[in-house]
């Protein structure tokens, strides 16, 4: 299978689970995770005419960004350390994976310093599970209302990765809990925050995850082979 023709496959799918759920297709966006495949492979999916990427590793991003030279818009995904902030300062047009005060106050300050704003999406730990990053369900208001208040950051949604499963249905009601979230969020008209985007579902369950709401999908090896 080709890069092209394994696009191909995912949008059509995409299609189906959009029309399926009732939803408007032209509201689900792929984010083609090409963490650890090389530039040439970012470059046969921009032919094939994929714009948005996801990157989790700080330096293979930068080294990556530099070297694909056609207009993308990348997405950081990974878990973040505060002290790598800087170098992806204008390069990541979106962050999914805010899930501390301190990471947001140093996205501000770096994205202050370049005079832009970082729109960016609070990561949910909605299982709970200890091995995965993210703040918990009852920490996420919270977290919101702080972030809220900088200047040069925008919360226009949530993101959330559920425990594996074989079965991608026994993700769903993790993909709900977080549209719910969101839509509690929604309701506390929080100044300056918008929770319209929902990042959820990877290559094994994201029908189920458009199923739910998910606006931003993250697919990696449907697309670009396993890692
Ligand atoms: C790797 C990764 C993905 C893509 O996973 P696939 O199963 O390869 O589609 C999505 N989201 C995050 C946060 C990831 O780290």
């Amino acid at each position: 299978m080709t890069i092209s023709s394994n696009l191909k496959k995912i949008s059509s799918q995409i299609e189906a689970a959009a029309l399926s759920a009732g939803r408007d297709v032209s509201d689900i966006r792929l984010v083609a995770v090409s963490k650890t495949k090389p530039a040439s492979m970012v470059d046969e999916a921009v032919r094939a005419g994929q714009s948005i990427f996801g990157e989790n590793y700080v330096q293979e991003f930068i080294a990556k960004a530099a070297e694909v030279t056609s207009a993308v818009e990348w997405h950081f995904i990974g878990h973040l350390q505060s002290n790598k902030v800087k170098y992806i300062a204008g390069i990541a047009t979106m962050i999914h994976s805010v899930d501390r005060l301190s990471l947001a106050q140093e996205i501000d300050r770096q994205w202050g310093r370049i005079g832009k704003v970082c729109t960016i999406l609070i990561q949910v730990n909605v299982s709970g599970e200890s091995t995965k990053s993210g703040t918990t369900s009852e920490e996420a208001v919270m977290l919101v209302r702080q972030v809220a208040l900088l200047q040069n950051i925008r919360i226009c949604g949530l993101m959330t990765m559920p425990p594996f499963f074989d079965d991608p249905e026994a993700a769903r009601p993790f993909f709900r809990e977080l549209r719910v979230l969101a839509q509690e969020i929604e309701l506390l008209a929080i100044p300056g925050v918008s929770i319209k985007e929902l990042s959820m579902g990877m290559s094994g369950d994201f029908e189920a995850a458009i199923a739910e709401g998910a606006t931003l999908v993250r697919i990696g090896s449907a697309i670009f082979g396993s890692r």
